[in-house]
């Protein structure tokens, strides 16, 4: 057992320790920051990094990763926790998926991070560097934006050696989410996929909740990114107890490229004509769209391809043109928690 440090924030075995990353500074001086809390276990284990909002208003992640922070006891904790639930200051004060200082994408072309770069690229350096770089694990947090609503957890399926794909996998699997994304089109660390493999750690990234559905159900969704979060803790040996789904049985993806956007002549209300888990062949209607002024049926959104409708998309109905509204996918692999062993 031995203290663990970043930048100078030290935790004792048995001790919890917050502090912050300066990674650059904006013009006006102010200093852009990521901060983190260490909760370095009494006991020896491996070492796993929770991050969100990393888009700023993603923040269902940060509520989830703030009451993994109250109910865990370090005292009962095998290895450290690092936790950063709010990986872009500016995109969370602002509610935006862009850095607010340069209006950069912090969580694309992650190639581009450079200590000397602009405040985005400065800040996925110190990231990468300062904190992935100190994991054996790492939990990424998203979620919706206020108009769109995601369910399902994507795992790295391109990135690291055959064993930390395995890994990542049963991750994937034991953070308890029905839909699992193999493939997305949004590939979580954009171009960066010809890194060394050997420098890889094993990744998933939650896509939970967000959008309309908070009114709704927001404590249900921090409860259960919570739940995720320690469920991924027992199956790394760093918390007791048994890992819990909302399902018995776990469909595998593959996201089609292709996704579904309002084109020219769909800007308007937009209604859906098919549920979560429907099979739409290409062409057939994935939604209608209305006049707001008239109500009169304007157009129909179809299929681009045949597949299922995957668990995402846009649920508020005022759409503009050229706006993401879903993703279609096919099922390539049914896990049933009975027979699968989950392994670290
Ligand atoms: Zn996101």
């Amino acid at each position: 057992m031995s203290v663990f440090e970043i930048e100078g924030v030290k935790a004792a075995p048995g001790e919890r320790a917050f502090g912050y990353i300066e990674t650059s500074r904006t013009a006006s001086q102010i200093p852009i920051h990521i901060p983190f809390n260490i909760i370095n276990g009494a006991h020896d284990g491996p070492t796993l990094l929770v991050s969100a909002a990393i888009h700023g208003a993603e923040i269902i992640g940060t509520l989830g990763l703030g009451k993994v922070l109250r109910d865990l006891d370090e005292s009962e904790l095998r290895g450290t926790l690092i936790a950063a639930p709010v990986g872009n200051t500016s995109a969370f004060e602002f509610g935006t998926r862009t850095t607010y200082w340069d209006g950069q994408n912090m969580n694309r072309a992650w190639n581009m991070a450079d200590p000397e770069g602009s405040p985005t690229a400065q800040l996925q350096h110190a990231y990468i560097t300062k904190l992935v770089g100190n994991a054996d694990a790492h939990i990424d947090i998203h979620s919706g934006s206020p108009d769109s609503y995601v369910w399902y957890t994507i795992y790295e399926s391109s990135r690291g050696t055959p064993e930390t794909i395995e890994r990542s996998k049963h991750m994937a699997i034991a953070f308890g989410l029905e839909q699992i994304f193999r493939t997305t089109p949004v590939r979580w660390h954009g171009d960066q996929e010809d890194d060394d493999p050997e420098s890889v750690i094993p990744t998933i990234v939650p896509e939970i909740g967000g959008g309309a559905d908070f009114l709704k159900d927001g404590k249900r969704q921090m409860e259960v990114c919570a739940e995720g979060i320690k469920n991924v803790m027992r199956l790394m040996g760093m918390l007791d107890g048994e890992i819990t789904h909302e399902s018995d049985k776990i469909q595998i993806v593959d996201a089609h490229d292709e996704e579904i956007w309002a084109g020219k002549d769909h800007a308007g209300i937009m209604i859906k004509d098919c549920e979560r888990g429907d099979f739409l062949k290409k062409g057939e209607p994935y939604a209608s769209v209305y006049h707001p002024f008239t109500g009169e049926k304007m157009a129909e959104i179809s299929a681009p391809s045949t597949g299922i409708v995957l668990n995402t998309g846009v649920v508020w109905p005022v759409v503009p043109q050229g706006r993401w509204l879903g993703v279609l996918g096919d099922v390539v692999e049914e896990v049933s928690l009975d027979t699968i062993d989950l392994k670290w």
